[in-house]
């Protein structure tokens, strides 16, 4: 299961290998190679929720 994190995190979780915190609040060690992988329901849940927010402010 691929879950999604900010941009900045993940590139702190790649160099790091520290786990990060996903948009669906799952601590997480993103990996390079998640494609093909399904992505997390929750998390992209979240990030419509987010770019809906940002289209708002606009
Ligand atoms: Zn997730």
């Amino acid at each position: 299961m691929a879950h999604i994190v900010m941009k900045d995190d993940q590139m702190r979780g790649y160099l790091t290998g520290d786990p990060i915190k996903a948009l669906c609040g799952k601590v997480w060690v993103p990996t390079r190679d998640y494609e093909g992988l399904p992505i997390c329901q929750k998390c992209a849940d979240e990030r419509d929720r987010i770019v809906a927010g940002m289209k708002r402010l606009n």
